[in-house]
This record gives C-alpha cells, sequence and structure tokens, in this order.
C-alpha cells in the first residue's frame, strides 16, 4: 500500500481525460487499494486516480461515517440522469479549502465494473449521486470549480497559487 501525491487546481494534468481500463487485473486492484488509501489518509469522500495522475477511468468513494463502505467505479457511466436538478456544496481533495454550491442531477442511474472487473449498475441519490458525478467530471478532465463563475474561478486560483508558494 502507498500514499499517492494529489494533484493541486490549476494543475493541467487535471484537464487529462482518462482512458478505459482494458483489463481490470492486480495492477488495477494496487492502484484502487492506494486510492483508496490516499482518500482515507487526506481525509475526502472520494478520489478519481485522474486526481493522482493516473490516467485511466477509476473512482473510489466512501461516504459512511466509518469509512466502511468503500465503493469502486471503473469506466463508469451514467445511463439516467433526473431532470430534476438540486444544488449542493461540493469541495475537492484537489482544491483545499474551497466549497462552492454546484446543480446536478439529484438522481441517477451509473454503470460500471467492480475491482473484480464485473459489471454492475447502481441508482443512487443525495450525497452519493453527488460524488459519483463529481468524481466522473475529473475523469473527463473537469474540476467542480469549472462550473463556477469566472469571477470565482480567478480568485480560486489567486488562493491556490498563494498557498503553492507558502508550501513550497
Ligand atoms: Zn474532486
Amino acid at each position: 500500500m502507498a500514499l499517492l501525491s494529489i494533484l493541486h487546481y490549476p494543475d493541467p494534468r487535471l484537464k487529462k481525460v482518462a482512458k478505459p481500463v482494458s483489463v481490470v487485473d492486480e495492477r488495477v486492484r494496487t492502484l484502487v487499494r492506494d486510492m483508496a488509501e490516499t482518500m482515507y489518509d487526506a481525509p475526502g469522500v472520494g478520489l478519481a486516480a485522474t486526481q493522482v495522475d493516473v490516467h485511466e477511468q477509476i473512482i473510489v468513494i466512501d461516504i459512511s461515517e466509518a469509512h466502511d463502505d468503500l465503493r469502486v467505479f471503473i469506466n463508469p457511466e451514467i445511463i439516467e440522469a433526473s431532470a430534476e436538478l438540486k444544488e449542493a456544496e461540493e469541495g475537492c481533495l484537489s482544491v483545499p479549502g474551497i466549497y462552492d454550491s454546484v446543480e446536478r442531477p439529484d438522481r441517477i442511474r451509473v454503470k460500471a465494473l467492480n475491482k473484480f472487473g464485473e459489471p454492475f449498475e447502481l441508482e443512487a441519490d443525495g450525497l452519493l449521486a453527488v460524488c459519483i458525478q463529481h468524481e466522473m467530471d475529473h475523469l473527463r478532465g473537469r474540476v467542480f470549480v469549472d462550473y463556477l463563475s469566472q469571477l470565482k474561478q480567478s480568485r480560486i486560483k489567486g488562493k491556490m497559487r498563494k498557498l503553492e508558494r507558502e508550501s513550497a
């Protein structure tokens, strides 16, 4: 097991589009374990492979209080989304300290492979639906900040650069 380092916005590598995983093998399962360990250590409720500079369609999520309900989605696809939208506050391990509201479909149905490469479908709403959509955005090179106004985006970039300088 290993802790992976998380890319910080506005790192251009966060804009890369992830490729589908062709074979779910031991290499992928090791990456999933390392991603989960990195997410729990941060701590966060979700992590996409893009955020650890691996551009493959893999996400891990655990929204439980006890951190004992790890969900793994490989090659996830949204197959249904409610017309009804809901606004929720989001944060991101790649944009530390920033939280803002994003509007997304309230309920989704997602199809993916599990860590054994077996297909499954899941219906999600509430926080889980928000997390899945947020993490899937990372796989196509989008960060939640991209949904905010230009003014907010430039303020956030400024804050992130200041943080980088302070930690350098
Ligand atoms: Zn994120």
